[in-house]
């Protein structure tokens, strides 16, 4: 056996085979892969092997179009037949919610090329008359995708796979891992049967790779043990039931096609067709979470006993939907582990912490998805980065506040939420509240409706007594739209509180730090009690983080990025530092983000509303510019509470982000609130904030800011310091300006606003995306924020938006288009 290798990937799933696979066609070429079972003897062989493309998100839908297209072109490479059956797929609608679902889902398929239709009931009933229309509202239509055997897809990809050069060792278990400074040695213990189970021999081998890959599928609480770290991928028991042939469908099919892929999903269930049967899959209520803690020896690739009481519902909601199969008897039944993550997404990229140890874990599409992972993940080992944005299948987007519980907990609400409706605005309620700062009761007590934040709970908006935002959730315009216009409005007119404490904060400092901070990000380092924003780019030149930069002395600084994102940014800072150490000194990095809480005050009337409760010798001057100008920091004293004051307003009012001690967030919020009442001081949450700022056209990391983006594409010049040489700086300018950041205001629907997926067209040319949406209390209309090809990124150039199917007006418009010379922001007092 070989034992020194380029790239060793564990796990010969879907996956794993398809990461190998890839690794070696894109020039690596000698990749080896590792299966403790046989190939596809995880979670890949009772797949149904369905492949939807629909998907709410950008980067997974890039995912799944690449596999759809890539598995029809193994046949021809690998002379394998996958059993790709392109036979569509068709979702269905009982409401006109869902059919707003579709339409929504809908821009994100345009956007990403993936061809669909839509469908009125009558058109259903003419192409497949055996389905039972009567109470449909409609049904979304993609022609392009259908089902693949996921065994054979697998199979064909081992093929390809071992033709360019991967050597695939079944049998070895990778028992664990060990980096040496320079390259990973991964123990392998030989695997042999011993009654029925599969179980370590004494026969082991060291192999020494310079990258790993783990797609270990359901093991992958034993890998993340074996790795040190946690990830939240815990699999979910899942049921699909095969019917007996159903007579009226074998008479349709003598002279009709295949029927497409059926997803009922106000049924939480999918049909299709086998042998003359069909196969009913469902998403129920109350499926277990599995394997918290290992998959026993004893299980291999098995099956769950089925739990047809708890299918029940959806099994009678397939008779209803396909009235003919009523007599088909049930034929076989399959009960399976499939893993899962709290967002649905898997983890792929980076693990925390290492050099070259990358995960691909968690996959609850995996057929779908392995595909289009195996390519874009080789694209990030082999190139430095992917064509996509792969943020948010990033293994550290969950910190280490996750644990086992959590996990499994909140992967059964996934499961059971696949087919709810997928709202925009949508909060899930497991495991609730867990992280809260602590004055998460007041809040709440004054009616704050919160949002999940990487485990916080951050105030969304704030609303009457017994108003439920579970039922104000809507495509359109939310019951809850009405607060955050009111909360909007209350910062440009008057003054607002914003909870903002689950900002990242760190704290870089020591001999090497300044040095470090000046390679490390893109713009200039401030002075000493000045703040900057700033970027820290990847290898490629595209946005990494954003970061506020606060300077607290000649070395010492205060990095503000954003709270979703901790785990994330903490591991990219920590190992760019390590790396730079060597050539700079000495730094030294302490997440803080737990110990600062954050209120950001803004509006007109917000120095009015500190200067009661400031303590200072000369308080009528500590806030005034002279003593406390736009961008800079100072030391404060509001009543008792020490502050670290920040003048800067992320809604672009006059205001301050106080950052104060996480311990004396009620006595502050105290004095905040009772110094406010006076100046009319109103609460407001995160939709409205999110709104103000695209009035001033700042941009936001995750939406606008990412790694498929740089910041000159960002179209943020202003914080790109060209004078000086920086990480990425090559590749950015090499990048050129392929797309560019605009801010549109829209003429949209009289009840909605963009969610910022929508597609932008200039005449009949989609020309772009928007990346964020929402609501303009200052033009009062629909605002966005998104790119567009370079050439139509004009002020003024008039697009229109795509939303509820229909095309909308829409104008580019300058940045800033509220207050673009910052007076409000600069306001003296
Ligand atoms: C009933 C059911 C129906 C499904 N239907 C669909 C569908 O229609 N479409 C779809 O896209 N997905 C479907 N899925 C999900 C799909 O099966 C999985 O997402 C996919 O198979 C995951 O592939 P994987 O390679 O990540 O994991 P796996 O297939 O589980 O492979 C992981 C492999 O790693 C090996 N391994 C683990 N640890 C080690 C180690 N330390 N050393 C060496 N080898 C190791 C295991 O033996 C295993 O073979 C379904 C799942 C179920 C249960």
């Amino acid at each position: 056996m070989k034992t020194h290798v380029k790239a060793l990937v564990v796990g010969g799933g879907a996956v794993g085979t398809s990461i190998a696979y890839h690794l070696a066609k894109a020039g690596w070429d000698d990749v080896m892969l590792l299966e403790r079972d046989e190939l596809t003897s995880g979670s890949t062989w009772h797949a149904a092997g369905l492949l939807p493309l629909f998907n709410m998100s950008f980067a997974t839908t890039h995912i799944h179009q690449y596999s759809v297209e890539f598995y029809k072109t193994l046949e021809a490479e690998t002379g394998l037949n996958a059993g790709f059956a392109v036979v569509g797929n068709l979702r269905m609608a009982q409401t006109q919610e869902r059919m707003d679902e579709y339409m929504l889902y809908a821009s994100t398929a345009e956007t990403c090329g993936v061809p669909y239709e839509f469908l009125t009931p009558d058109q259903i009933k003419e192409r497949w008359p055996l389905i039972r229309t009567g109470d449909l509202k409609g049904a979304l239509y993609h022609n392009t995708d259908g089902y693949i055997n996921p065994a054979d897809v697998t199979m064909a990809m081992a093929k390809g796979a071992r033709q360019r050069g991967v050597l695939i060792e079944r049998k070895w278990q990778a028992d664990a891992f060990h980096w040496t400074g320079e390259a990973w040695e991964v123990t392998a213990t030989k695997m042999v049967e011993k009654g029925g189970n599969l179980v370590p021999s004494n026969e082991q081998v060291v192999i020494t790779a310079e990258h790993v890959v783990t797609a270990s599928g359901n093991h992958a609480q034993r890998t993340a043990k074996m790795l040190g770290i946690k990830m939240p991928a815990i699999p979910v028991e899942h049921q699909f039931i095969v019917m007996e042939q159903d007579p009226a469908l074998v008479e349709f099919r003598k002279d009709h096609p295949e029927h497409p892929v059926i997803r009922d999903a106000d049924a939480q269930s999918y049909v299709r067709e086998e042998r003359g049967g069909w196969i009913l899959g469902v998403y129920e209520k109350n499926a277990p979470a599995r394997f918290e803690y290992g998959v026993p020896d004893s299980f291999r690739a098995d099956l769950f006993q089925l739990d047809l009481e708890r299918i029940e519902e959806q099994y009678l909601a397939m008779i209803h939907r396909i009235p003919s199969c009523e007599d088909s008897g049930l034929k076989d039944d399959f009960n399976g582990p499939i893993c899962y993550t709290p967002d649905g997404n898997p983890l792929v990229g980076p693990a925390p912490g290492m050099q070259n140890m990358w995960l691909a874990e968690g996959f609850s599409f995996g057929i779908t998805a392995a595909g289009g992972t195996g390519y874009y993940l080789a694209q990030m080992m082999v190139e430095g980065e992917a064509e996509i944005d792969m943020a948010s299948l990033d293994p550290k987007r969950y910190g280490d506040w996750m644990t086992t519980e959590f996990a499994a907990c909140k992967n059964e609400e996934c499961y059971d939420h696949v087919y709810i409706l997928h709202h925009p605005d949508e909060e899930r309620p497991a495991c609730r509240p867990l992280r809260t700062a602590p004055a998460y009761d007041r809040q709440k007590a004054l009616g704050a409706q919160f949002g999940f934040v990487n485990g916080w709970e951050r105030p969304n908006y704030y609303a009457p007594e017994g108003f439920n935002d579970h039922d104000s959730r809507s495509f359109r315009r939310g019951g809850w739209w009405q607060y955050a216009v009111e909360e909007a409005k209350a910062i440009r007119e008057g003054v607002g509180l914003v909870d903002a404490t689950a900002f990242t904060k760190h704290v870089v400092k020591g001999p090497g730090a300044t040095a470090f901070l000046d390679w490390f990000t893109c713009n200039k380092l401030p002075a000493v009690g000045r703040i900057n924003l700033t970027y820290a780019l990847t290898d490629h030149g595209t946005t990494r983080t954003e970061y506020t930069i606060v300077r607290l002395g000649q070395d010492e600084y205060y990095l503000v990025s954003a709270g979703a994102w901790t785990a994330y940014d903490a591991d990219f800072l920590r190992k760019a530092a390590a790396e730079k150490a060597a050539d700079f000194g000495y730094i030294e990095i302490q997440d803080v983000t737990t110990q600062w809480g954050v209120f950001a005050i803004a509006g007109p009337k917000s120095r009015d509303v500190l200067n009661e409760i400031v303590k200072d010798a000369d308080p009528a001057s500590v806030l005034s510019n002279k003593r406390f100008p736009w961008l800079t920091m100072r030391n404060i004293e509001l009543g008792m509470c020490p502050v670290r004051a920040v003048r800067v307003a992320y809604t672009g009012e006059l205001g301050w982000e106080l950052h104060h001690p996480i311990e004396m967030q009620n006595y502050l919020w105290d004095q905040l609130m009772s110094a406010g009442e006076k100046h009319g001081l109103k609460l407001v949450g995160a939709r409205a904030q999110n709104w103000l700022r695209q009035e001033k056209s700042y941009r936001a990391f995750g939406t606008e800011l990412g790694r498929d983006a740089t910041p000159l594409e960002a179209d943020l010049p202003r914080f790109v310091d060209l004078n000086k040489d920086f990480n990425g700086k090559a590749a950015m300018q090499a990048k050129g300006i392929r797309s560019k950041c605009v801010t549109l205001l829209i003429d949209g629907p009289e009840d909605a606003d963009p969610w910022g997926r929508e597609a932008l067209y200039h005449g009949d040319t989609r020309v772009g995306r928007l990346t964020s949406g929402g609501y303009s209390v200052a033009f009062e209309k629909s605002i966005g924020m998104g790119y567009v090809s370079p050439e139509v990124a004009t002020p003024g150039t008039r697009l229109k938006v795509r939303m509820l199917d229909q095309l909308w007006d829409a104008e580019i418009v300058e940045d800033s288009p509220y207050d673009p010379k910052n007076e409000a922001i600069r306001k003296d007092g």
